[in-house]
């Protein structure tokens, strides 16, 4: 699917209007909402083309794979098929499924291609917290309340770049390193692209590799960063 494809299949949604790849409730294991009680949506389409990406089945939106509720959550393995819903919609659904949490994780694919104002209206008058992971590569449409975790995708195969907006608006910059050049990338970025002064900035392992986790740790420690461990891959929980 062409970039040009994907972006208008996204179009073609009215706001409000959302295709969802997954719902399911869990606990937050990245980031500064490391442990909270979390409902995740993840929504389908995303550009960026990140190598290593680990949900590159909802990279595409193909009409093709639109399918009833039902199905969509029942999947078992990783498959681009998703169900149309729309915010009324979607709160409907944490409540047939009887989930508890109140912290909302918007993931993706790439949310920010989606106007999420409709559903931060929806879901924040029913008393949810919303939380966006995005790569920071488009406008972030959404409440001021809405906690913006960027984790910026520097360099990428779909040729797109980090905005300076996307940057400014973050509560929260989670970036994967491995090696001092991810550092170095890292306070490039932050030059190019000021973020606020209440910003958190975490650096997050990649892999979970020693090495990666020394130098996340040391480099936290000298700057005042927080560490981010993706404690569900320890725990090997979704
Ligand atoms: S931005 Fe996220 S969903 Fe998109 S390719 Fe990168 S890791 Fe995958």
């Amino acid at each position: 699917m062409t970039d040009l494809s994907l972006a208008s299949a996204v179009a073609s949604y009215a706001p409000g209007v959302y295709p969802v790849n997954e719902l399911f409730e869990t606990i937050q294991g990245e980031g500064i909402y490391t442990g909270q009680p979390s409902i995740f949506l993840r929504l389908q389409g995303c550009p960026v083309g990140c190598p290593w990406c680990d949900t590159q089945h909802t990279w595409a939106l193909e009409q093709s794979d639109a399918a009833p509720y039902g199905e969509v959550i029942a999947k078992t393995e990783p498959s681009p098929r998703f169900v149309v819903l729309n915010a009324a919609q979607i709160l409907a659904k944490f409540h047939e499924r009887g989930f508890t949490a109140k912290h909302v994780v918007i993931t993706g694919g790439e949310p920010c291609m989606y106007d999420l104002n409709p559903l931060a209206e929806v879901l924040e008058a029913a008393g949810y917290q919303l939380q966006i992971e995005t790569s920071g590569t488009f406008p972030i449409q959404t409440s001021a309340k809405t906690w913006v975790t960027v984790s910026p995708k520097l360099d990428m195969p779909g040729g797109l770049h980090v905005l300076p907006e996307a940057m400014a608006r973050a509560n929260e910059i989670k970036h994967p390193i491995a090696m001092e050049k991810h550092i170095e990338a890292l306070d490039a970025l932050l030059a190019r692209c000021p973020v606020a002064e209440h910003t958190v900035i975490a650096l997050q392992p990649i892999s979970q590799r020693p090495r990666a986790t020394e130098l996340a740790i040391k480099t936290c420690i000298e700057r005042n960063w927080r560490l981010s461990v993706q404690m569900h891959k320890y725990l090997a929980i979704e």
